[in-house]
C-alpha cells in the first residue's frame, strides 16, 4: 500500500476508536465496515485530509456527506444481516451506501440530485462495489419494484414518515429516519412484525431535507 493510503488507513482506525467506539457503538461489523471503507475517495480532493474528522463535510449542491459517528450509529441501529436487500434513500456521496454494502447482499440507493447521483454511481463503481444499485428519482416513493426491503435507511430529514416506505418495509423489517422539522429531527427506529408497525426514538440529530412528493416541497 503507498504512503497516503497507509496514512488514511491509521486515520480511519483512530477515528473507529475515539469517534465511534467511545460513543457506544459496539457491532463488530459496523465497526469493521468504518474501518475499511476509505471515506476519503466520497469527498472531493481539497477535503480528503478532512474526510476523518468528526463532522459532516460538503459534497456540493448544500448536501453533505454525514459526520462518520452519524452514519455508524444509524447502520447498527439498521441491525444488517448478510442476506438482507437495503433500501437507502439520498446517496449523497455514495459513502453510507458503500458501508451498508459492506454488511448487507444488496444495496438500493435513490438520489434526486443528477449530479450526486451519476458522481456517486462512479465512485461506487470504481471502488468495485457491485451490490450497491443506484438509481436517479424521488426516494419518498420508494422502489416499488425491488419491494419488500429487510431494511431501510434516509439519510435525509423528513416532516413525517412517507408511507410508500413503511407499505414497503417487508415483515421483520427494520427502518430508520431522520423526523422533525427542517432545522433538526428525532432518529425514529420502526420495525415490522406479524402484528404491525413499532416504533421507538433514538435521539436527536440534524439532517438536510428529504425533498419529495412525501418529503419537503422543493423551493
Ligand atoms: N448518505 C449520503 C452519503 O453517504 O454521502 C449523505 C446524504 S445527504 C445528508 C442527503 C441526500 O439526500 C442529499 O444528497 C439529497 O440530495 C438527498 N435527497 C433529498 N431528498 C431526496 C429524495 N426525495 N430522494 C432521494 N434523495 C434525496
Amino acid at each position: 500500500m503507498e504512503t497516503s493510503g497507509r496514512r488514511y488507513k491509521g486515520l480511519r482506525e483512530s477515528m473507529v476508536k475515539s469517534q465511534i467506539e467511545a460513543r457506544g457503538v459496539k457491532d463488530p461489523d459496523v465497526l469493521e465496515a468504518m474501518k475499511v471503507v476509505a471515506r476519503h475517495e466520497f469527498v472531493n480532493e481539497s477535503l480528503m485530509d478532512q474526510a476523518y474528522n468528526d463532522h459532516p463535510l460538503p459534497i456540493g449542491d448544500q448536501q453533505t456527506i454525514s459526520q462518520p459517528y452519524i452514519v455508524a450509529m444509524m447502520t447498527e441501529a439498521l441491525q444488517v444481516d448478510k442476506d438482507d436487500r437495503v433500501l437507502e434513500i439520498g446517496t449523497g456521496s455514495g459513502y453510507q451506501a458503500a458501508i451498508l454494502a459492506e454488511l448487507a447482499y444488496r444495496v438500493y440507493t435513490i438520489e434526486r440530485n443528477r449530479t450526486l447521483y451519476e458522481r456517486a454511481r462512479q465512485t461506487t463503481e470504481k471502488m468495485g462495489y457491485y451490490n450497491i444499485v443506484c438509481r436517479y428519482g424521488d426516494g419518498t416513493i420508494g422502489w416499488k419494484e425491488e419491494a419488500p426491503f429487510d431494511a431501510i435507511l434516509v439519510t435525509a430529514g423528513a416532516p413525517e414518515i412517507p408511507k410508500p416506505l413503511v407499505d414497503q418495509l417487508d415483515i421483520g423489517g427494520r427502518m430508520v429516519i431522520p423526523v422533525g422539522s427542517s432545522s433538526s429531527q428525532i432518529l425514529v427506529k420502526l420495525y415490522r412484525d406479524k402484528t404491525g408497525i413499532h416504533q421507538a426514538e433514538l435521539g436527536g440529530c440534524r439532517f438536510v431535507k428529504l425533498i419529495g412528493q412525501c418529503g419537503w416541497k422543493a423551493e
